[in-house]
């Protein structure tokens, strides 16, 4: 069964009725992700369903499928990072669920989940924290050596989106 696509489902309502949702949207509904990324032209098509078909639990499973323009960080000129993935959360798990099905969650507001706003998560994650064209000499300026003693200090994407939401 297929649905037009909204913001907020109610996920019980979903479940009983195992619906699969696509559709297409611009990305620049997602305010938080297009605070990240040079355009907001770009199409998302995204495809999800509402399930218990993993440990009984109620979960979203779907797919997302866009472009985000991002600076290179070599050449500081706009580079296209193809986004091209899967994503399965569980709904108002507990700390211990997560734990042990390895799976993330997200918490509905008393039962109503906002799809745009775990969509919008998911994007940022997938965002890569250093982006750079894939040919290495788009800056003739960029010195190899010094690209190698570069330090990349790991930054937990959980903590970002955590300062973006506090924002
Ligand atoms: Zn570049």
């Amino acid at each position: 069964m297929q649905g037009k696509l909204q913001q907020v489902y109610r996920v019980s309502k979903e479940l009983g009725q195992n619906s699969l949702l696509s559709g297409s949207f611009q990305l620049s509904k997602l305010a938080r992700l297009c605070s990240l990324i040079l355009s907001e032209e770009a199409d998302l098509k995204v495809t999800f369903e509402f399930s218990t078909d993993v440990y009984q639990h109620p979960s979203i499973k779907g797919h997302l499928d866009t472009e985000l323009l991002v600076e290179c960080q070599r050449c500081l000129e706009p580079m296209v990072h193809p986004i091209d993935l899967d994503f399965h959360l569980l709904i108002d798990a507990t700390e211990e669920d997560v734990q042990s099905f390895q799976i993330d969650t997200v918490y509905t507001d008393e039962g109503y989940l906002d799809v745009f706003e775990v969509i919008e998560d998911e994007l940022i994650l997938a965002l890569p924290l250093i982006s750079m064209h894939e040919d290495s000499t788009c800056n003739k300026n960029w010195q190899p050596d010094s690209d190698e003693e570069m330090v990349v200090e790991k930054v937990n994407p959980f903590s970002v989106l955590e300062a973006l939401k506090s924002k």
